[in-house]
């Protein structure tokens, strides 16, 4: 008797199993691959799933199994190595896998729609748009250069495309089909990947080209390495040249860069120089662009993918090189939901596909950096900045008798005035938008807290608004006390809103520019604030990390920091690093060859050691300095870290269930497996939730995965575990 084919599917849905199904009635068996989407029963509906396995027999007696409803497929979607990859992925951080194979599709076709990989929807000039002279366009300069482009591209260009070359332009864009001088069209899918460059590459130096060597002398293999390399030395330059290796061996490049470094001037740079079809996944994109740069990845016609964390999954069937920038960047790490780190998995995809890894940094983690040091991971330097630029010097500031004017001493106003005078940029970085964190009453103490969370609210005075940026709760800002009826209700401490204010009274007749998330809000808007930078139209400038990040700043000769004093002290143990990487990461922007920068850090802890090695001796030093005290406390690297998180309305609930949870663990754990805690959070009651956590520590990563897949899929059954929120987090990054 021939036996119906069974199904192991991934079914989107919090379990951490797959399912057996019967093949669909009549379903030819040549249509039943792994990769291939079926429609499946579940529950009271019906759901999209995908096909991990085929087997002949089930362990579910047959009679009790449904049979799935249809294949939505006529070939797979993922090859078996990328569902193997997702596999291994869902075990590892103890992730459901159907949810981790649906957040590997595009958002179409989670849903269960059609693959359509045929529309490429542009835009052309029109026949009144190629009559219009461009340069008639003074006044709107982005129009004028989207018409120019379009100009020369007569079959159209896709939305993607003309990102890549100007930037956001939703908007320029519905400007010129307004004046209709922009029409839809359908692009030719050879002319919808973006056009190859071909721009010359600079004559690399010698570190550059160790370094390209030292990894494309591994093409074909597996192996790691770590580029470690001073902001501005020229590791973009390095991946160019290394994907150009790529590229002659007939092979895909993955290159994953954080979330706020893929700008339209690294694309362009790419773009420009790269002389094959590219592919962007990118969070600015719609669902749409996303899923056709997806199917320009998936049938290889894209030769180069560009993107930020949730591009690792995407299938690549010629894979050959992978590269991770700024690999100690946070947003690699997905904070919620399938809590997976791309950098890692990075790593692991490469050795799965048998290609190299470069993971690139000016401030390497600890814990790769650990990595390279004991010879587990090549270590390339590029010690110097490439062009001949100076690196800046770097000075603390002893601000402990200082009496501060809107939190900047005064030596900081008096060097700020000096580099002004001269005509030179000066940047200013405090990692606190809003106007202040504080808002009191000099009569009663009244602190305005916010009502769901452990937290202050932060004043926002140009909205005139109390926000919690912990909940995102808002209210309308009283001019009275609320607790006392008084008028004396006044701001303390410093946001980059106040800051702007300052400086603007103390400088008045200077061009400020503000970068936080506040004033960069609107779409496109970042962008162009760092244009006019760029083109010197403002010599003063003001921000959060947003500054740190990807962009340089070669007309700045001064870079002041403001506040770094949390992180000396920060609850968490990666509190320092995180300073470390800020303070250099904002000290690598300032400076080029003939103007040097410099750097002063405010400080009430000018002796702190691990600031002073940072300042004397480098990020290199800290970090071997950071490294040997998490070996002495046994922190990661030198152990591994499991977060089980729980939260409810009432109170009491988080700590029973994580009691209960530790119970259950040390029963089935191995003696070198810790649990710490269960405690509450930093903060412990956030968006009406109190929360807590228990930290579960091995000194092995291999026996605490032991512990996790024994441990993990039992945590359902603990009485009360449906009466809290819970999720585990393994190597946590932060112990929110
Ligand atoms: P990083 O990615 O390390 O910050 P980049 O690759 O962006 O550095 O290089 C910084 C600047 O130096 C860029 O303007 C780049 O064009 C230039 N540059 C890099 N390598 C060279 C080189 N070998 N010769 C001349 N200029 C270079
Ligand atoms: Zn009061
Ligand atoms: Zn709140």
């Amino acid at each position: 008797m021939s036996q119906r084919l069974i199904l192991q599917v991934a079914v989107p849905a919090p379990l951490h199993t797959l399912f057996d199904y019967l093949s669909p009635d009549g379903e030819p068996e040549a249509r039943l691959r792994p990769g291939v989407r079926v429609m499946v029963p579940f529950g009271r509906g019906e759901r999209c799933a995908v096909v991990m396995g085929l087997a002949r027999h089930s362990g579910q007696p047959s009679s009790r199994l449904k049979a799935a409803r249809r294949v939505l497929d006529d070939a797979p979607l993922f090859a078996p190595g990328d569902l193997a990859l997702l596999e291994w992925a869902a075990a590892y951080y103890q992730h459901p896998i159907g949810e981790v194979v649906a957040n590997a599709l595009p958002v179409r076709l989670r849903r269960g729609e059609p693959v359509v990989d045929s529309e490429h929807r542009g835009w052309r000039l029109s026949e009144s748009g190629r009559q219009e002279e461009p340069a008639r366009l003074r006044r709107a300069p982005r129009q004028a250069q989207v018409l120019r482009f379009l100009a020369e591209a007569p079959d159209g260009l896709t939305r993607e495309q003309i990102y890549v070359r100007c930037g956001a332009c939703r908007a320029v864009l519905r400007n010129l089909l307004e004046k209709g001088w922009i029409e839809a069209c359908e692009v030719p899918p050879e002319a919808s990947l973006p056009v190859p460059g071909g721009q010359p590459a600079p004559t690399l130096n010698a570190h550059q080209v160790a370094a390209v060597e030292g990894v494309a002398r591994g093409l074909g293999g597996f192996a790691v390495s770590l580029l470690e390399g001073v902001t501005g030395s020229g590791k973009t330059e390095v991946y160019l040249a290394l994907i150009e290796h790529a590229l002659a061996r007939g092979c895909q490049t993955l290159v994953l860069v954080p979330e706020i470094g893929l700008t339209p001037q690294l694309m362009l740079r790419f773009q420009r120089r790269i002389a094959a079809p590219l592919a962007l996944l990118h969070s600015g994109l719609s669902d749409r662009e996303r899923e056709r740069a997806w199917h320009a990845a998936r049938s290889g016609r894209a030769r180069v993918v560009v993107g930020t964390r949730s591009a690792l999954f995407t299938p690549l069937p010629r894979l050959g090189l992978i590269l991770v920038d700024e690999e100690h960047d946070l947003s690699f790490k997905q904070q919620e939901g399938f809590r997976y780190s791309a950098r890692d998995l990075a790593v692991i995809r490469a050795q799965r596909s048998g290609c190299p890894v470069l993971l690139g940094s000016a401030t390497p983690s600890l814990e790769s950096l650990n990595n390279a040091l004991r010879g587990r991971y090549g270590h390339l330097r590029l010690p110097e900045r490439a062009g001949g630029a100076h690196a800046p010097r770097l000075d603390l500031l002893d601000i402990r008798s200082a009496r501060l004017d809107g939190g900047l001493s005064p030596v900081m106003l008096r060097l700020t005035g000096e580099q002004l005078q001269a005509g030179n940029q000066v940047l200013l970085f405090l990692n606190r938008r809003g106007y202040a964190p504080v808002l009191t009453c000099y009569d009663c103490g009244w602190v305005a807290e916010c009502g769901r969370c452990d937290a202050r609210m932060t004043l926002h005075l140009q909205s005139r608004l109390l926000w919690c940026h912990h909940c995102g709760s808002q209210r309308r800002l009283e001019r009275r006390c609320p607790e006392c009826g008084g008028g004396e209700v006044h701001p303390m401490g410093q946001g980059t809103e106040r800051l702007a204010e300052t400086l603007g009274q103390r400088f008045p007749d200077v061009s400020l520019v503000r970068i936080d998330r506040d004033a960069t809000r609107r779409k496109g808007s970042l962008e162009r604030l760092l244009g006019e930078i760029r083109e010197g139209r403002h010599t003063l400038l003001l921000g959060t990390q947003m500054l740190a990040k990807g962009h340089h700043f070669p007309d700045v000769t001064l870079v002041g920091i403001l506040d770094v004093d949390q992180g000396l002290f920060g609850a968490d143990f990666r509190a320092a690093e995180r300073m470390a990487q800020l303070i250099t990461q904002v000290a690598g922007r300032a400076g080029r060859a003939e103007k040097p920068g410099r750097v002063v850090i405010q400080t009430r802890h000018p002796d702190h050691p691990l600031l002073h090695t940072l300042v004397r001796q480098g990020y290199d030093a800290f970090a071997r300095m950071a490294l040997t005290e998490r070996r002495e406390t046994q922190f990661p690297p030198f152990s591994h870290q499991a977060l089980l998180r729980a939260e409810a309305h009432d109170e009491r609930l988080p700590r029973q269930f994580l009691e209960l949870a530790m119970a259950l663990g040390r029963e089935l754990a191995a003696r070198d497996v810790e649990f710490w805690g269960p405690v509450p959070a930093p903060m412990e009651r956030r968006a009406g939730r109190y929360r807590a956590h228990l930290l579960v520590q091995g000194a092995e990563r291999a026996r605490l995965q032991r512990l996790l897949a024994r441990w993990v899929p039992r945590l359902p059954d603990l009485e009360g575990a449906r009466r809290v929120r819970w999720s585990i987090d393994v190597d946590p990054q932060e112990m929110l």
